[in-house]
């Protein structure tokens, strides 16, 4: 009750201050002050919309009480909460008993706060596995494994066998919406591929013009998930894919390394088919197009980006190979929680953050626990006390409103896969999804970065919104790197879901610019995947309770749109929101 009583109290003085300084020309200097101090202040602004007991829930929301799930989360005890052990499974049971705690009801499977997501890790046998291009004529070529090649067996059996004509199908890219299919042989028939392997280029054609392929940014064509996944959607057996350093943006010891450790894949997942998923480097591409009779690789991907100009091949070489994994299988679960609306139906809202990181390394001397604060303690934390201001909110939300933690994001994004493959409700008649992932919580910030947010036709509620925060909009410092389809509200985007991350920039209060960039820049090189990540007392605590009120009114405002919320026309998740149902 005392709670209450000083919310409403703050939030009723924050009014006060407004109306006074509203209309008075002498304190035009000040009022441009006070919306900044006030949000800081953890007030929440006046806005069209949101009802004042929302208002005072969203200004109830304690940093204080996000320090504290980040310490338990990151704690040792917890060993990294590395998905199927012990130390995630206790990380997940923590989030459903604050969840419990908070009064959120269970919305996973059975009554529980769990959706139990089955996995299955693959390792390559480097040794044991063997890979040959042979030409119809003439000698086969052996691959170095590690040197020229890198594979998983997705199918996640223990060995697997190839032996199948190689076809080159340039960025191996099918975009109807720029008239693009790359399967598309000479004759313009598609070629059937089931069987074979595919021959892929890294990256997407280049482009200037925004209308082809997004101009510079990486559309999700670009990525090299999207090639698997498109090569087995055609039931290929498997997918080489090119390795250049410039179309990569990363060198081949990237490729190598992060091939070197096990690969966890979700169990049933139609995408994930293929029995070599490779990357081959360069050199032995040439070599491969060489005996082929294809001539200089990189002019051929060079015409490759050219409209018009390439068409699907069908090599006379074959791949030959046997591929050896060892495979564990293993279950985690994505902890999931609702808080009722006001009334059934509507834009119900997702917020997710995952509580998964990366565990323990027994071969690493010393400290060898990655602890996870900021990555991604921080986001449950948010998490975990957004879900408890909208469950002790003084009204109801408009619609119900959904609270995932989700598994396995350090392996690919698998939790959120499986949640949006099994949404809580249908993913049409989900209206948005927020996600938080590591906010590193070193004071408030002045600005955020919603990439993605532009997308969707709620674009111009969100500018409204972090002008009455005071949360200058940032643009995607890099477009080129596909920031967008690298963290979990894209596995909501894929079915259609509009999703984005709140991300905060590197400008805080009471700092210039390049203190905040050298706080992110320490944390990058020093802590970041590592088992420094760990808890800081003096950590400070007000700039995560910043963003969650700003969440918090954001779900808020879309709960309560009166039509579903849309991609804009001709985004690349049009589509898949389409094809939804909404009963
Ligand atoms: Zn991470």
């Amino acid at each position: 009750m005392r709670l209450r009583f000083i919310l409403a109290f703050r939030a009723a003085a924050f009014l006060a201050a407004a109306i006074l300084t509203a209309g008075s020309g002498a304190a035009t200097a000040k009022a441009q002050e006070a919306p900044a101090q006030q949000a800081d202040a953890g007030a929440v602004p006046v806005i069209a919309g949101l009802p004042a007991g929302a208002r005072a829930a969203a200004a109830g929301i304690d940093g204080e009480k996000i320090r504290a799930h980040v310490r338990f989360l990151s704690l040792d005890l917890l060993e990294g909460r590395g998905p199927g052990t012990r130390g995630g499974e206790l990380a997940a049971e923590y989030i459903a008993t604050q969840f419990a705690l908070a009064g959120v009801e269970p919305a996973g499977e059975n009554g529980t706060y769990f959706q139990r997501v089955p996995l299955y890790a693959v390792h390559t046998v480097e040794d044991k596995t063997k890979f040959a291009f042979v030409p119809a004529d003439g000698a086969a070529l052996d691959l170095e494994y590690g040197d020229e090649i890198v594979a998983k067996d997705q199918t996640g059996q223990a060995t697997a066998e190839i032996d199948a004509p190689i076809v080159f199908v340039g960025y191996g890219i099918d975009a109807p919406e720029y008239h693009w299919n790359d399967y598309a042989g000479a004759d313009g028939k598609i070629i059937d591929v089931t069987g074979k392997v595919v021959l892929v280029i890294v990256n997407e054609p280049p482009s200037n013009d925004e209308k082809f392929f997004k101009g510079k940014a990486l559309t999700y064509y670009g990525r090299w998930t999207y090639k698997y996944e498109e090569a087995a959607r055609r039931g290929a057996a498997g997918v080489l894919i090119i390795h250049r350093d410039d179309l990569a943006s990363y060198g081949w010891d990237v490729v190598r390394n992060s091939q070197a450790v096990e690969k966890s894949y979700l169990e049933g997942d139609p995408n994930a088919t293929l029995r070599a998923a490779a990357w081959i480097q360069h050199d032995v591409a040439q070599k491969l197009f060489t005996m082929a009779g294809l001539g200089d690789l990189d002019k051929a991907i060079d015409r490759a980006g050219v409209p018009g100009a390439f068409h699907a091949v069908e090599l006379p070489v074959r791949l030959k190979a046997h591929i050896e994994s060892r495979v564990r299988r293993y279950v985690s679960a994505n902890v999931v929680g609702r808080v009722a609306g006001a009334e059934p139906g509507g834009n119900a809202v997702l917020y997710t953050a995952h509580y998964d990181h990366l565990g323990i390394d027994p071969e690493m001397k010393g400290d060898n626990i990655f602890n996870g604060a900021a990555d991604n303690g921080t986001g449950c934390g948010i998490l975990i006390e957004m879900a408890r201001a909208f469950a002790q909110s003084p009204v109801k939300p408009p619609h119900a409103v959904y609270f995932a933690s989700v598994t396995a994001e350090e392996q690919g994004l698998l939790g959120s896969q499986y949640l949006g493959m099994h949404p809580p409700v249908p993913a049409a008649q989900m209206g948005l999804d927020l996600n938080f992932d590591m906010l590193l919580p070193v004071g408030i910030p002045r600005s955020v970065n919603l990439g993605g947010a532009e997308r969707i036709d709620f674009w111009p509620t969100v500018k409204t919104v972090a002008k009455a925060f005071d949360l200058e909009l940032l643009p995607d410092p890099s477009p080129m790197a596909g920031h967008y389809y690298r963290s979990d509200h894209f596995s909501l985007a894929r079915v259609g879901i509009p999703a984005f991350s709140v991300d905060q920039g590197d400008l805080f209060a009471g700092h210039d610019l390049a203190w905040g960039e050298a706080q992110v820049a320490d944390y990058e090189e020093h802590h970041y995947h590592q088992p420094s990540d760990e808890y800081k007392a003096d950590w400070d605590f007000r700039g995560n309770a910043k963003l969650a009120r700003f969440g918090f009114v954001l779900g808020w405002l879309a709960s309560e749109q009166k039509k579903p919320i849309e991609w804009q026309p001709g985004d690349e998740f049009e589509a898949a929101r389409k094809a939804g149902t909404r009963d």
